[in-house]
């Protein structure tokens, strides 16, 4: 399954041929939908297991995709400026964001992660205008809520490498200029949607982007950042030892306070054995 996600981002060869392999960039997108809708019906276990795989294999060639992505066809300027930051990799990103190998790549000091995070900054503060136009006026070929969506994965996606990187809340994670042109939209986007999830989301990247370069704490922020590091607390389900944790050497996204537990969390029943979650990776 994690596989064929890969084939269709293109990051390996279809095992069927050629000719299943997607050229097309819109054509990616919406088939990955189509695959993730699917993907959701899965049990969370089963998803868990397909993700850290995934990630353990192909997050960075993914990255890099979001970063370098392959030219789209299309004659039309605002669909191709909308691609680069809304594409199959990012929306893949999205729903891989959260897991603790995602977070493991972000700390791996070769990655390119301060790059992403670089590149989506400034690609929404490139669209912000126009998206915020459309917002008001919808325009009649798309689903209504088509640029609030795209903004929501966005910034989603934005606060939680800021939250990654929080320690390090500087302009190589986000430029001064993407910063400046971004904030106004934020908390813009925050009043029009005090409500939904759009609107929290934009709050919460707003503050996360207020402090960079600046000296402001976000212990909060942190608290979540260990979270999605999935690291201050024993890995098997229900210990709630912090002290005396010792990493799994072999994927090093998770820790245990005993040798019992991450045995017991190997072959664990109620739920992902740890046996199926951990994989070596080249980061
Ligand atoms: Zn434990
Ligand atoms: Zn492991």
């Amino acid at each position: 399954m994690s596989d064929d996600f890969a084939v269709l981002l293109g990051l390996r060869p279809s095992t069927m041929g050629p000719e299943r392999e997607v050229h097309d960039e819109a054509v990616r997108l919406r088939r990955l939908r189509t695959y993730l809708a699917r993907n959701r019906l899965e049990p969370e276990e089963q998803r868990e297991i397909i993700w850290s795989r995934f990630c353990a294999l192909y997050l960075p060639a993914t990255v890099d995709r979001f970063i370098d992505p392959p030219t789209v066809a299309s004659d039309d300027p605002e669909q191709i400026a909308d691609y680069n930051l809304h594409n199959a990799y990012s929306e893949m990103l999205v729903q891989v964001q959260h897991s603790p190998y995602f977070a493991k790549y972000m700390r791996t000091k070769s990655s390119n992660g301060k790059k992403l995070s670089r590149a989506l900054a400034q690609r929404l503060a490139q669209r912000a205008a126009t998206w915020d136009h459309r917002m008001a006026h919808p325009p009649p070929n798309l689903p209504e809520n088509y640029h609030v969506s795209m903004a929501t994965n966005a910034c989603q996606l934005l606060s939680t490498l800021c939250t990654l990187f929080v320690k390090q809340l500087n302009h190589d994670v986000v430029p001064h200029e993407a910063r400046e042109a971004l904030m106004p939209y934020l908390i813009t986007w925050a009043r029009q949607h005090p409500d939904d999830i759009f609107g929290t989301i934009c709050l919460r990247t707003w503050r996360l982007i207020l402090a960079v370069g600046g000296s402001s704490t976000l212990s909060d922020f942190d608290m979540l950042r260990k979270d999605y590091k999935n690291w201050e607390v024993c890995g098997l389900p229900f210990c709630d030892s912090k002290t005396d944790l010792k990493v799994c050497a072999r994927c090093q996204t998770v820790r245990y306070c005993s040798q019992e537990h991450q045995v017991r969390h190997w072959k664990w029943d109620l739920g992902a054995q740890h046996r199926q979650l951990c994989f070596t990776t080249q980061y």
